[in-house]
């Protein structure tokens, strides 16, 4: 055997043992990020009842605003709703409001909670519920130990995993289900598995859209996303079933056919009226990759980028930031364009009467979660949709939305004292609820210095190797 030959067996032996070494670093990853608990997560603690005295209640209820009341907080319950100055009894931590408003808590209904530590985030911002629009199996965990009371977090609502067809699937982000009988058995076995609700997405063939449709009204498991692209085509109130129908830019891309016609847009906002569909408009996301495409980097370099996943600031980067980063003149203006229609359309659509709910679609596209849910507010404001009415989106008719608005989304004695603190009215400056004096979550009163703490935990993220066992784990969950 010559010399190089015996040097090229032994290179190919370490070789061999190398890449042995590296796949069982990578498959690793999978059991040690299950395992992982972020250090600085915050306990909670609602042992202490409560007495908010001398502030203003915006209800979202029969009695829109209660002027000069004691709130009475107990066991993370409101317990009931008194004059102010009332006498309280010893045990209850009396706070003076003075004169502060309180609404119930926010909630984003279409975020994407790829970090624990978002959802410590969203609760910071005055965003105590949120709905996650893309499931993976550690969401079944973090709902789980969040509702154990493990760690101080916002409420987690989540989707199942994605379905969609085989095109433009993602391995990382969505199932691809082809077969009826193979949706049927998914429908069960992720309603078993705990997830709150189905996610559909655009590349789904009819068939197998009405396979899901019909095994989860068997279960009463509802269904929300984006109505597949075959389905617009063959019937678009096939998608009366779902409880909720995602961004303005779908109804854009679906129904209207890429129109910005005035007749076509009052025929669609009618349909939708009729179909009773409520709609997740998602203005900040289009105008989040909008922004970016005008202000290039200088954008990018006015966000608070350490709050994001660095794994998933990583994949963006090289996909759609990056895409909408070297958007030309061109580009820019059709964004622009089209971002303005989608203001218009919400606008239209909130008009006809059609039900809505916000959402920001947070943990895309470098946008961060909490501040978006406030960005999102704005723009729907900004719009010319009401104040009053964007706060019902935010709170009791998302609440209705998940049907958990017999404990969340009022302020009513028996329910969930997950609550905003502002120092203005929000119905007049709905600006103030991203400052909140306080948070109150679970009966928890929250400061302004433990929000600032949550804030400060939350720019300690998963790091790569744990975000990617985890997104490894949801290709083999089934
Ligand atoms: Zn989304």
């Amino acid at each position: 055997m010559s010399a190089a030959l015996r040097i090229a067996k032994r290179t190919s032996k370490y070789l061999g043992l190398l890449l042995l070494a590296l796949l069982l670093v990578v498959f690793a990853s999978v059991p040690l990020a299950r395992w992982e608990m972020q250090v600085d997560l915050f306990e909670p603690d609602n042992s202490q009842p409560l007495a908010v005295d001398n502030v203003h209640l915006i209800t979202m209820s029969d009695e829109p605003l209660m002027e000069d009341r004691q709130l009475l907080i107990r066991d993370g319950l409101i317990e009931d709703i008194r004059p102010a100055g009332s006498p309280v009894s010893t045990g209850y931590r009396l706070i003076d409001g003075g004169g502060a408003h309180i609404l119930p808590g926010l909630f984003d209904m279409h975020t994407h909670v790829m970090d624990r530590k978002y959802l410590a985030l969203h609760l910071a911002y005055g965003v105590t519920s949120v709905r996650n629009m893309g499931g993976y199996p550690m969401h079944l965990r973090w709902k789980q130990e969040i509702e154990e009371g493990e760690w101080l977090g916002s409420n987690l609502f989540t989707a199942t995993p994605t379905m969609n067809g085989k095109k433009n699937s993602n391995p990382f982000a969505h199932k691809i289900v082809e077969d009826s009988g193979d949706a049927r058995e998914r429908v069960r076995r992720y309603h078993e598995a705990g997830f709150d609700f189905v996610k559909v997405y655009t590349r789904l063939s009819v068939e197998v859209y009405e396979a899901i449709i019909d095994e989860a009204g068997k279960l009463d498991f509802p269904v929300a996303g984006h109505v597949p692209y075959a389905v617009v085509a063959k019937d678009y109130s096939l998608g009366i079933p779902m409880v909720s129908l995602e961004h303005t830019e779908e109804i854009y891309q679906g129904p209207l056919d890429y129109s910005y016609d005035d007749e076509s847009v009052e025929a669609i906002v009618q349909r939708l009226r009729e179909m009773r569909a409520t709609v997740t408009p998602t203005l900040l996301i289009f105008d989040h990759l909008t922004q970016i495409a005008r202000h290039k980097q200088a954008f990018v370099d006015s966000l608070e980028l350490q709050y994001l996943n660095p794994f998933m600031r990583f994949a963006e980067a090289k996909g759609s930031v990056s895409r909408w980063l070297s958007a030309n003149d061109d580009l820019r203006d059709s964004l622009e364009e089209r971002n303005a229609f989608f203001q218009r359309l919400t606008l239209a659509l909130h008009e006809a009467g059609v039900n809505m709910v916000t959402g920001s679609d947070s943990g895309v596209l470098y946008a961060i979660p909490g501040q978006a849910t406030h960005d999102e507010i704005a723009l729907l404001k900004q719009a010319g949709i009401p104040t009053d009415a964007i706060l019902e989106m935010a709170t009791i008719k998302a609440a209705q939305v998940l049907r958990v608005d017999d404990r969340l989304g009022t302020i009513e004695p028996g329910k969930v004292a997950d609550l905003v603190v502002t120092e203005e009215n929000p119905l007049i400056e709905p600006g103030s609820l991203r400052e909140p004096v306080a948070v109150i979550r679970n009966g928890q009163w929250l400061d302004q210095s433990t929000l600032r703490a949550l804030r400060e935990s939350a720019t300690h993220p998963s790091n790569m190797y744990y975000t990617f066992g985890r997104l490894l784990e949801f290709t083999f969950y089934d």
